[in-house]
C-alpha cells in the first residue's frame, strides 16, 4: 500500500493507554406535543468510564437499549457527550473547536453497523472511499486518490476494478469491506466498529471479523467494538465492559470476564450464549421482567428490579466498582471486601 499519510502521534508515556474515557455522559431530552414541551430525558449514557490500550481491543458489550451505541458515538462526537472526558492524543475531545476537531477526525472513524445505509448510493465505490483522502489533504483531488482508493479495495479483499461500481452492486459482505476501506484511508488510529458484523450471514461475519483482526495487526489499530454478540466478543476483544441501562455494571479482561463473570446481569447474559463445548455450558439463568426504560431509570443499582439477589440497599445506593481480579472491577454491593464471583443460579435457587 502506499506510504502511512498518517502524521506522526504526539510521543506517549510508555503503558498510556491511547483512549482514555472518564464520566462520559449523554442523556437526551424527549419532546413531545406540538409546542414541543419536555416531558422526560432518556439516560443513555451515565458516568463511564474506560480506557483503550494501544493496537487493543475493547468489547462493549449489552442488549438493545442500553447505551452502547450512543457511547461509541459520543466518543467520536457523533453524537455531543454533556458530560465527562475523553482523551486521545493528548487533548479533550469533547473541548475542542470544530477546526481541531476536524483535524482529529483523521485518527479516529467508525464503521456501522448497516454497511448499505452508510455509503451513498449515487456515488461510486471510488469517491466514497477516496473521500476522506481529498477532505484532509492527502490526496489533491478524486483522480489522484484513484491509486490509493485501488490499493484500499485490494488490501480489504475486493477487486480494485470495483472503483467504479455503486453500493447497490455489491453483496451485504463486500458493502462492509467498502466500508472498512473507507475507514481505514487515513490510518486512524482508533475505530469505533458499531455492531460492524451483526447485520452479517455468520459465514461472512467470521471473514470480516478476521479482515478487522489483520487489518489491526498491519496498520497499530485500537478498536470500540460496540456489539451484543458475545461470540464476537470472545473472538476479537482484548477487553470488556459490560453496560445496563447506560452505566457499566462490569469490566474486566475478556478471559478473566469469560472464566469468572461476575455481576449478576454479566452472569445471566453469559448463560444465553451459545456455548459450542458442552463442558463449559452454563446453567441458562432467565431473568424476569423486561429492561427498565431509560427514561426513569430504577434507583440505587439500576438491575435492582431483575436482580435475583436484590437487597434492601440495592434500590438506595449506587454500587462502587469493586476490584475482584487483575483489571477486573464489579458494580455490586456483593463484592464489597469479596473477590470470588457468587454463583448467581445456585444462590438465586437458595433465596427463592
Ligand atoms: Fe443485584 Fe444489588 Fe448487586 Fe445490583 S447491587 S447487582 S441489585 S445484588
Amino acid at each position: 500500500m502506499s506510504a502511512d499519510p498518517r502524521p506522526a502521534s504526539p510521543p506517549a508515556s510508555p503503558g498510556e493507554p491511547l483512549l482514555r474515557v472518564e464520566g462520559l455522559t449523554k442523556h437526551f431530552p424527549v419532546l413531545r406535543g406540538f409546542l414541543r414541551r419536555h416531558v422526560g430525558t432518556v439516560r443513555a449514557v451515565d458516568d463511564v468510564s474506560f480506557t483503550l490500550g494501544r493496537k487493543k481491543t475493547l468489547a462493549v458489550v449489552g442488549e438493545s437499549g442500553c447505551g452502547k451505541t450512543t457511547a461509541g458515538r459520543a466518543l467520536l462526537r457523533l453524537v455531543e457527550p454533556d458530560k465527562g472526558q475523553v482523551w486521545f492524543r493528548g487533548k479533550d475531545l469533547p473541548t475542542l473547536g470544530a477546526v481541531e476537531l476536524q483535524q482529529m477526525r483523521r485518527h479516529m472513524q467508525i464503521i456501522f453497523q448497516d454497511p448499505f445505509s452508510s455509503l451513498n448510493p449515487r456515488h461510486t465505490i471510488g469517491q466514497i472511499v477516496g473521500r476522506p483522502l481529498v477532505l484532509h489533504g492527502v490526496a489533491a483531488s478524486m483522480s489522484e486518490a484513484e491509486d490509493r482508493v485501488r490499493d484500499l479495495l485490494a488490501r480489504v479483499g475486493l477487486q480494485p476494478k470495483y472503483i467504479s461500481r455503486y453500493p447497490h452492486e455489491f453483496s451485504g459482505g463486500q458493502r462492509q469491506r467498502i466500508g472498512i476501506a473507507r475507514a481505514i484511508a487515513l490510518h486512524p488510529e482508533f475505530v469505533v466498529c458499531d455492531e460492524a458484523v451483526s447485520a452479517l450471514d455468520v459465514s461472512v461475519r467470521a471473514q470480516v471479523l478476521n479482515l478487522l483482526m489483520d487489518l489491526q495487526e498491519e496498520f497499530g489499530l485500537s478498536y470500540v467494538f460496540v456489539t451484543h454478540d458475545l461470540s464476537v466478543v470472545r473472538h476479537i476483544a482484548d477487553d470488556v465492559v459490560v453496560m445496563y441501562l447506560g452505566q457499566i455494571v462490569e469490566r474486566a479482561p475478556r478471559d478473566s470476564l469469560f472464566a469468572r463473570p461476575s455481576h449478576p446481569y454479566t452472569q445471566a447474559l453469559l448463560s444465553a450464549a451459545p456455548e459450542p463445548d458442552p463442558a463449559k455450558r452454563r446453567k441458562r439463568i432467565v431473568l424476569s421482567g423486561d429492561v427498565p426504560s431509560p427514561m426513569n431509570p430504577p434507583s440505587g443499582c439500576r438491575f435492582h428490579t431483575r436482580c435475583p439477589l436484590a437487597f434492601a440497599r440495592c434500590s438506595v445506593d449506587t454500587p462502587a466498582q469493586h476490584g475482584v481480579a487483575d483489571g477486573h472491577t464489579v458494580a455490586c454491593h456483593l463484592y464489597e471486601g469479596r473477590t470470588e464471583p457468587i454463583d448467581l443460579a445456585s444462590a438465586a435457587r437458595a433465596a427463592g
